[in-house]
Protein backbone atom coordinates (compact mmCIF):
# COMPACT_ATOMS: atom_id res chain seq x y z
CA UNK A 1 0.00 0.00 0.00
CA UNK A 2 0.97 3.78 -0.85
CA UNK A 3 2.55 5.08 2.34
CA UNK A 4 1.06 8.22 1.64
CA UNK A 5 -2.54 6.81 1.77
CA UNK A 6 -1.89 4.52 4.58
CA UNK A 7 -2.68 5.84 7.77
CA UNK A 8 -0.20 3.18 9.60
CA UNK A 9 2.24 3.95 8.10
CA UNK A 10 5.57 5.84 9.90
CA UNK A 11 5.98 9.18 9.83
CA UNK A 12 9.32 9.92 7.18
CA UNK A 13 11.93 11.38 9.45
CA UNK A 14 14.76 14.40 9.80
CA UNK A 15 17.31 13.24 12.59
CA UNK A 16 19.36 16.50 13.63
CA UNK A 17 22.96 15.17 14.34
CA UNK A 18 24.87 17.64 17.00
CA UNK A 19 27.95 16.77 18.04
CA UNK A 20 28.65 17.94 21.96
CA UNK A 21 31.82 18.86 23.56
CA UNK A 22 31.97 20.82 26.68
CA UNK A 23 28.71 22.86 25.84
CA UNK A 24 27.45 22.42 28.91
CA UNK A 25 27.05 25.92 29.15
CA UNK A 26 24.67 26.65 26.16
CA UNK A 27 22.67 23.67 25.74
CA UNK A 28 20.26 24.69 27.66
CA UNK A 29 19.92 27.72 24.72
CA UNK A 30 21.19 25.85 21.77
CA UNK A 31 19.08 22.41 21.90
CA UNK A 32 15.56 23.87 22.05
CA UNK A 33 16.32 26.81 19.65
CA UNK A 34 17.12 24.01 17.16
CA UNK A 35 14.28 22.25 17.69
CA UNK A 36 11.92 24.51 17.47
CA UNK A 37 13.10 25.69 13.81
CA UNK A 38 13.19 21.93 13.15
CA UNK A 39 10.04 21.24 14.15
CA UNK A 40 8.41 23.73 11.93
CA UNK A 41 10.41 22.26 9.31
CA UNK A 42 9.35 19.06 9.69
CA UNK A 43 5.67 19.66 10.72
CA UNK A 44 5.23 21.79 7.49
CA UNK A 45 5.99 18.59 5.60
CA UNK A 46 4.25 16.22 7.59
CA UNK A 47 7.48 14.64 8.92
CA UNK A 48 8.68 13.90 12.20
CA UNK A 49 11.93 15.02 13.64
CA UNK A 50 14.54 13.70 16.08
CA UNK A 51 17.49 15.55 17.57
CA UNK A 52 20.62 13.08 18.24
CA UNK A 53 23.20 14.84 20.79
CA UNK A 54 26.39 13.34 20.54
CA UNK A 55 28.13 13.73 23.84
CA UNK A 56 31.57 13.39 23.26
CA UNK A 57 33.17 12.40 26.44
CA UNK A 58 32.61 15.78 27.64
CA UNK A 59 34.44 16.65 31.10
CA UNK A 60 31.87 18.84 31.91
CA UNK A 61 28.44 19.18 33.00
CA UNK A 62 27.03 18.36 29.05
CA UNK A 63 25.73 14.57 30.16
CA UNK A 64 23.98 16.12 33.37
CA UNK A 65 22.34 18.52 30.83
CA UNK A 66 21.55 16.17 28.00
CA UNK A 67 19.41 14.22 31.10
CA UNK A 68 17.55 17.15 32.05
CA UNK A 69 16.82 18.73 28.17
CA UNK A 70 15.59 14.63 27.58
CA UNK A 71 12.90 14.84 29.93
CA UNK A 72 11.70 18.53 28.38
CA UNK A 73 12.34 17.88 24.79
CA UNK A 74 10.90 14.52 23.64
CA UNK A 75 12.96 14.06 20.38
CA UNK A 76 15.77 14.16 22.02
CA UNK A 77 18.07 11.36 22.08
CA UNK A 78 21.22 11.51 23.76
CA UNK A 79 24.65 9.46 22.52
CA UNK A 80 27.13 8.99 25.71
CA UNK A 81 30.29 8.07 24.03
CA UNK A 82 32.73 7.21 26.32
CA UNK A 83 35.72 9.41 26.13
CA UNK A 84 36.36 12.44 23.55
CA UNK A 85 37.01 10.39 19.74
CA UNK A 86 36.96 14.49 18.54
CA UNK A 87 33.69 15.78 16.37
CA UNK A 88 34.67 13.94 13.14
CA UNK A 89 33.72 10.29 15.27
CA UNK A 90 30.94 11.96 16.79
CA UNK A 91 29.34 12.53 14.09
CA UNK A 92 29.69 9.21 12.68
CA UNK A 93 28.12 7.75 15.96
CA UNK A 94 25.28 10.11 15.42
CA UNK A 95 24.44 9.20 11.60
CA UNK A 96 25.18 5.30 12.63
CA UNK A 97 22.29 6.39 15.12
CA UNK A 98 19.79 8.06 12.78
CA UNK A 99 20.38 5.38 10.19
CA UNK A 100 18.94 2.46 12.89
CA UNK A 101 15.50 4.55 13.30
CA UNK A 102 13.17 3.45 10.71
CA UNK A 103 11.45 5.83 7.95
CA UNK A 104 14.65 7.80 8.37
CA UNK A 105 14.45 10.06 5.04
CA UNK A 106 17.13 13.34 6.01
CA UNK A 107 19.40 14.34 8.20
CA UNK A 108 20.79 17.27 8.72
CA UNK A 109 24.44 18.02 10.93
CA UNK A 110 25.42 20.79 12.74
CA UNK A 111 27.06 22.32 15.85
CA UNK A 112 25.77 23.14 19.12
CA UNK A 113 27.00 26.19 19.63
CA UNK A 114 24.28 28.34 16.76
CA UNK A 115 26.95 28.80 14.56
CA UNK A 116 24.90 26.66 12.22
CA UNK A 117 21.85 29.15 12.82
CA UNK A 118 18.95 26.56 12.76
CA UNK A 119 16.92 29.84 11.23
CA UNK A 120 18.71 28.36 7.92
CA UNK A 121 17.00 24.64 8.39
CA UNK A 122 13.85 25.57 6.55
CA UNK A 123 15.71 26.57 3.67
CA UNK A 124 17.85 23.13 3.76
CA UNK A 125 15.00 21.45 3.45
CA UNK A 126 13.34 23.46 0.40
CA UNK A 127 16.17 23.60 -1.71
CA UNK A 128 16.33 20.07 -0.99
CA UNK A 129 13.11 19.55 -2.81
CA UNK A 130 14.66 20.78 -5.69
CA UNK A 131 16.62 17.37 -5.98
CA UNK A 132 19.83 18.23 -4.29
CA UNK A 133 20.72 15.42 -2.34
CA UNK A 134 23.25 17.39 -0.25
CA UNK A 135 22.50 21.19 0.57
CA UNK A 136 25.52 22.64 1.87
CA UNK A 137 25.40 25.86 4.18
CA UNK A 138 28.95 27.53 3.36
CA UNK A 139 30.49 30.37 4.59
CA UNK A 140 30.29 33.51 3.54
CA UNK A 141 32.26 35.65 6.55
CA UNK A 142 33.61 32.92 8.89
CA UNK A 143 33.06 34.74 12.32
CA UNK A 144 35.24 35.08 15.56
CA UNK A 145 38.26 33.13 14.64
CA UNK A 146 42.07 33.45 15.96
CA UNK A 147 44.56 34.83 13.13
CA UNK A 148 46.50 31.36 13.81
CA UNK A 149 43.18 29.50 12.47
CA UNK A 150 42.41 31.85 9.62
CA UNK A 151 46.15 31.54 8.84
CA UNK A 152 46.42 28.04 8.59
CA UNK A 153 43.10 27.59 6.93
CA UNK A 154 43.43 28.43 3.73
CA UNK A 155 46.79 26.95 2.88
CA UNK A 156 45.25 23.91 3.73
CA UNK A 157 42.07 23.97 1.63
CA UNK A 158 44.11 25.25 -1.14
CA UNK A 159 46.47 22.20 -0.73
CA UNK A 160 43.16 19.72 -0.26
CA UNK A 161 41.94 21.08 -3.34
CA UNK A 162 44.82 21.07 -5.80
CA UNK A 163 45.45 17.42 -4.53
CA UNK A 164 41.83 16.12 -4.62
CA UNK A 165 40.56 18.15 -6.86
CA UNK A 166 37.35 19.07 -4.57
CA UNK A 167 36.38 22.41 -3.92
CA UNK A 168 36.18 22.81 0.16
CA UNK A 169 36.34 26.34 0.53
CA UNK A 170 34.34 27.85 2.77
CA UNK A 171 32.83 24.56 3.49
CA UNK A 172 31.37 23.34 7.14
CA UNK A 173 29.80 20.35 8.93
CA UNK A 174 26.53 22.37 8.50
CA UNK A 175 24.70 19.81 5.73
CA UNK A 176 21.26 18.37 5.39
CA UNK A 177 21.97 14.94 3.42
CA UNK A 178 19.23 12.54 2.01
CA UNK A 179 19.33 8.96 3.55
CA UNK A 180 20.62 7.63 0.43
CA UNK A 181 24.45 9.89 1.19
CA UNK A 182 23.99 8.98 4.59
CA UNK A 183 24.14 5.05 4.16
CA UNK A 184 27.05 5.34 1.17
CA UNK A 185 28.85 7.92 3.43
CA UNK A 186 28.57 4.90 6.20
CA UNK A 187 29.65 2.38 3.66
CA UNK A 188 32.96 4.14 3.57
CA UNK A 189 35.65 2.21 6.32
CA UNK A 190 37.87 5.12 6.72
CA UNK A 191 39.59 5.43 10.14
CA UNK A 192 40.45 8.89 9.95
CA UNK A 193 37.35 10.27 8.55
CA UNK A 194 36.97 14.19 6.78
CA UNK A 195 33.29 14.32 6.61
CA UNK A 196 33.26 16.93 4.85
CA UNK A 197 35.84 15.47 2.35
CA UNK A 198 33.96 12.37 1.92
CA UNK A 199 30.81 14.23 1.17
CA UNK A 200 32.60 16.22 -1.77
CA UNK A 201 34.36 12.75 -3.16
CA UNK A 202 30.77 11.06 -2.98
CA UNK A 203 29.70 13.66 -5.76
CA UNK A 204 26.05 13.75 -5.14
CA UNK A 205 23.81 16.78 -6.43
CA UNK A 206 24.26 19.29 -4.43
CA UNK A 207 23.68 22.81 -3.36
CA UNK A 208 24.90 25.51 -1.71
CA UNK A 209 23.81 28.24 0.41
CA UNK A 210 25.71 31.05 1.45
CA UNK A 211 25.26 31.90 5.81
CA UNK A 212 27.28 34.39 7.87
CA UNK A 213 28.93 32.31 10.87
CA UNK A 214 27.82 34.14 14.23
CA UNK A 215 30.17 34.13 16.90
CA UNK A 216 29.43 31.40 19.65
CA UNK A 217 26.43 31.42 21.96
CA UNK A 218 28.62 30.57 24.53
CA UNK A 219 31.75 28.94 25.85
CA UNK A 220 34.62 28.19 23.57
CA UNK A 221 36.12 26.62 20.53
CA UNK A 222 37.48 23.36 20.64
CA UNK A 223 38.93 23.32 17.37
CA UNK A 224 42.18 21.55 16.12
CA UNK A 225 41.73 21.01 13.25
CA UNK A 226 41.16 22.67 9.54
CA UNK A 227 37.42 23.92 9.80
N1 LIG B 1 32.98 18.97 19.17
C1 LIG B 1 32.94 17.62 19.45
N2 LIG B 1 34.11 17.00 19.81
C2 LIG B 1 35.30 17.66 19.91
C3 LIG B 1 35.32 19.03 19.57
C4 LIG B 1 34.14 19.66 19.20
O1 LIG B 1 31.89 16.99 19.40
O2 LIG B 1 36.31 17.02 20.25
C5 LIG B 1 31.73 19.66 18.77
C6 LIG B 1 31.42 20.95 19.52
O3 LIG B 1 30.74 20.71 20.73
C7 LIG B 1 30.58 21.73 18.51
C8 LIG B 1 31.19 21.30 17.18
O4 LIG B 1 31.88 20.06 17.41
O5 LIG B 1 29.22 21.33 18.53
C9 LIG B 1 32.18 22.33 16.65
O6 LIG B 1 33.15 22.60 17.63
P1 LIG B 1 33.73 24.05 17.90
O7 LIG B 1 32.64 25.04 18.02
O8 LIG B 1 34.67 23.96 19.06
O9 LIG B 1 34.58 24.30 16.57
P2 LIG B 1 34.60 25.59 15.63
O10 LIG B 1 33.21 26.12 15.49
O11 LIG B 1 35.49 26.54 16.31
O12 LIG B 1 35.13 25.03 14.36
MG1 LIG C 1 31.84 26.56 16.89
Amino acid sequence: MNPETNPAAPQKRISVVIPCFNEAGLLSEALPRILDFARAAALARQMDVRLVAVNDGSRDQTEALLDVLRLRLPELCVLNLTRNFGKEAALTAGLEQALCWPALKLVVTMDADLQHPPELLEKLLSVHEQGFAVVEAVKQHRGEESHSRRFLARPFYRLFEHWSGLPLQGQTDFKLLDVVVVRQLLQMRERGRFYRGLIAWLGFPSAQIPFDVPDRAGGQSQWSGMS
